[in-house]
């Protein structure tokens, strides 16, 4: 018999969880025991059979977490340091001379609920998003710091996932110091206090360079551009020109630093204009002054940010790639993205071929375009599946 506080779940509740699903909600939870504190527990279906363990936070609607399906699994501090360099070596192969960036751990997906670890060249950017997580934090930094040697680790931790946890919010993502990346062979600055979430959208990092090689020769218009990551690959490729939009002055100016950083690489021909403005109203003014591009890449921020909201999600989804498909010359390539986790393909495609309709055009799918490499979807858990695009041919 172990101390482990038992957790039993209400009849027909333990299938997902058999099937490797590392969340179980408050209401799948037989007469939560009283207890305060957030701890490890072990987790019993209803007919009393011990089938796991997890992370207990007593007041979260998300109350377990599970860590083990093994069930003598003594899990401990040990065990994360062991799980987190598993994830590290996984990720071997993507760092080399051209690439010194890479999400390290990615939550569930690497069996770390709610632990997100980005290498930023020699920085740490650690978001711990989860009571479990916290409840760790000083294992999981000592592990960071003796796996990795970073000159520094930033916390940039996402005050809403961990309010919801009942933690408060401890993010320094102000103390990010000025420093370089290098990411698939482009560099990049990061400075303090204008980066946004971790610091770098790495999730884009492989669809940078998919989109980037149909720039040669192209007109290309980068919508939501951040610090330019894909209009920097679209220059590096032979881009002739880029009209880049974001509203954000912070990540525009890092994206004026970018360019100057990567001029090697660019040619001193090509015309860049980095515009801060809403999307949505430029798209339209481009519209009304008769402009159009060759490669079309959209990639707005998470608009569904619950499933409740993804009904006008997806009608703001429509609208933009309506009126980019405005901006489309014959035979352009549009790049279109969701990182909204209810957004699926085939939402996406059937907004895009609203769209497609609304704007009298016709699209060709080149390919599905997905979350990076660093970001794995774990089967059992499809909430680790959340940035989806396509690479289409405009007609
Ligand atoms: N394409 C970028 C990542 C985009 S993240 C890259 O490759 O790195 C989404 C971006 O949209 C953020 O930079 C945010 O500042 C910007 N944004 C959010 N809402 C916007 C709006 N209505 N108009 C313009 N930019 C917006």
């Amino acid at each position: 018999m172990n101390s482990l506080l038992k957790l039993k779940l209400v009849k027909n509740r333990e299938k997902p969880v058999l099937y490797g699903h590392p969340w179980i909600f408050s209401g799948a939870l037989d007469k939560p025991p009283e207890t305060t504190g957030s701890c490890i527990a072990e987790v019993l279906a209803a007919n009393g059979k011990a089938i796991g363990t997890g992370f207990y936070t007593p007041h979260a609607r998300l109350a377990v977490r599970m860590l083990s399906l093994a069930p003598d699994a003594a899990f401990n501090a040990t065990l994360i340091t062991r799980r987190i360099e598993a994830a590290i070596n996984r990720r071997k192969s993507l760092l080399n001379a051209q690439n010194d960036s890479v999400r390290l751990v990615f939550a569930e997906s690497d069996f770390l609920p709610g632990l997100i670890v980005d290498q930023l060249g020699d920085i740490l950017s650690v978001q711990l998003n989860s009571a479990f997580a916290e409840t760790y934090r000083e294992t999981i930094l000592q592990s960071l710091r003796t796996l990795r040697k970073p000159r520094l680790i930033v916390d940039t931790s996402d005050s809403e996932a961990r309010n919801r946890e009942g933690l408060t919010a401890s993010s320094r993502i102000d103390e990010m110091p000025e420093h370089q990346i290098i990411n698939g062979g482009i560099r990049y600055a990061l400075s303090a206090g204008k980066a946004q979430k971790t610091g770098f959208y790495l999730d884009q990092s492989e669809n940078r360079r998919i989109v980037g090689k149909y720039g040669r020769g192209r007109r290309m218009l980068d919508a939501f551009c951040y610090s330019g990551g894909f209009s920097l690959a679209g220059l590096a490729n032979g881009a002739v020109s880029v009209h880049a939009v974001d509203s954000s002055e912070p990540a525009l100016e890092l994206f004026g630093k970018n360019l100057k950083l990567n001029t090697a690489k660019i040619s001193s021909e090509a015309k860049v204009e980095i515009k801060r403005d809403d999307v949505f109203t430029e798209l339209r003014r481009l519209k009304e002054v008769g402009q159009q591009f060759d490669l079309l890449v959209i990639d707005p921020p998470k608009l569904a940010t619950s499933r409740s909201k993804l009904p006008a999600a997806e009608k703001a989804y429509k609208d933009l790639n309506l009126q980019a498909l405005h901006l489309a010359a014959p035979g352009a390539i549009l790049a279109t993205f969701s990182c909204s986790g209810a957004m699926t393909f085939e939402k996406l495609r059937q907004v895009l071929h609203y769209a497609a309709h609304d704007a009298g055009k016709q699209l060709q799918i080149i390919r599905p375009l997905v979350q990076s490499d660093d970001h794995p979807v774990l089967l059992a858990f499809p909430e680790s599946e959340y940035l989806r695009g396509y690479l289409c041919r405009v007609y």
